[in-house]
């Protein structure tokens, strides 16, 4: 009841996308569809029981190892048609809380997956002991560190380190899945700025063209490191939604779009 009511809390104070595959009416037969995929083994790791953030972890998420398999289904099925598609493996996810500065980060590869959390920002996001808030919070870093243990990655392009287009594609689709399943609050949308600047200024305008352009877009986006080789932009974009597209106007139409450019 208490968790029913969490999670209810969570849908009304973030307004879903039109984009999360749990509002396209078909929730039941999203779950079905990824209920039996197998998302790796989930291996948690509380490397810092003394702490209060580790108590108050605890004391949100009872069960650390389902409730992230729950979650690494709503990033599939953000991310993916169906389990058939071409799906990087994972075999494991150690996730652990951690006595560091920091939030939450991602490491590993080749589907061996690290990701820590930090007991310093849980005693942060709490401290005016807002359950729902922290819990909200916990999510949408679990959303976004999962996200990139399951996205494809640009070819041709270098790498996350050497390439700023690379990169600002492996963030802003780690903060669109997030946007995309309710992750951030009402006013979390950074205003201007660029698409090169990744993370949530990329990720709201992933989902905006998903919500406006093609339902599908998310899913289409992160398969199209597949089909367009070296990867671009631009080039992901002609390739899913048409020629007569290009990137920097489809930003400009978003930009006034949301009411951050006057015309
Ligand atoms: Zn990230």
């Amino acid at each position: 009841m208490k968790r029913k009511y969490l999670l209810y809390a969570i849908c009304v104070l973030a307004g879903i996308s039109a984009c999360s595959a749990s509002k396209k009416g078909q929730g039941e037969s999203i779950s079905d569809l990824w209920k039996r995929y197998d998302v790796g083994i989930v291996i948690f790791e509380d490397k810092a029981p003394q702490t209060k953030g580790s108590d108050i972890y605890h004391r949100i998420i009872p069960d650390a190892e389902s409730y992230i398999k729950e979650q690494a289904r709503a990033v599939l099925a953000t991310l993916y048609s169906s389990p058939e598609d071409s799906i990087p493996p994972v075999s494991k996810i150690h996730y652990t809380l951690e006595d560091i500065d920091g939030i939450s980060a991602k490491g590993g590869d080749h589907g061996d997956i690290t990701i820590f959390y930090s007991t310093r920002h849980i005693e942060t996001s709490f401290a005016n002991n807002d359950t729902i808030k922290l819990f909200f919070e916990t999510r949408g870093v679990l959303l976004h560190e999962l996200t990139h243990a399951y996205q494809l990655e640009p070819q041709g392009i270098g790498s996350y380190g050497t390439n700023r287009v690379f990169w600002a594609f492996i963030e802003g689709m780690a903060d669109a899945v997030r946007i995309a399943n309710g992750g951030f609050g009402p006013d979390a949308r950074p205003k201007g700025g660029n698409y090169m600047d990744g993370y949530r200024t990329a990720g709201y305008f992933f989902v905006w063209l998903c919500d406006n352009k093609d339902p599908e877009f998310l899913r289409k986006f992160n398969r199209s490191t597949l089909e367009v080789v070296p990867w671009s932009f631009d080039g992901a974009i002609k390739h899913i939604l048409g020629d007569q597209y290009n990137i920097d106007e489809l930003w400009r139409e978003y930009q006034i779009a949301v009411g951050d450019i006057q015309v």
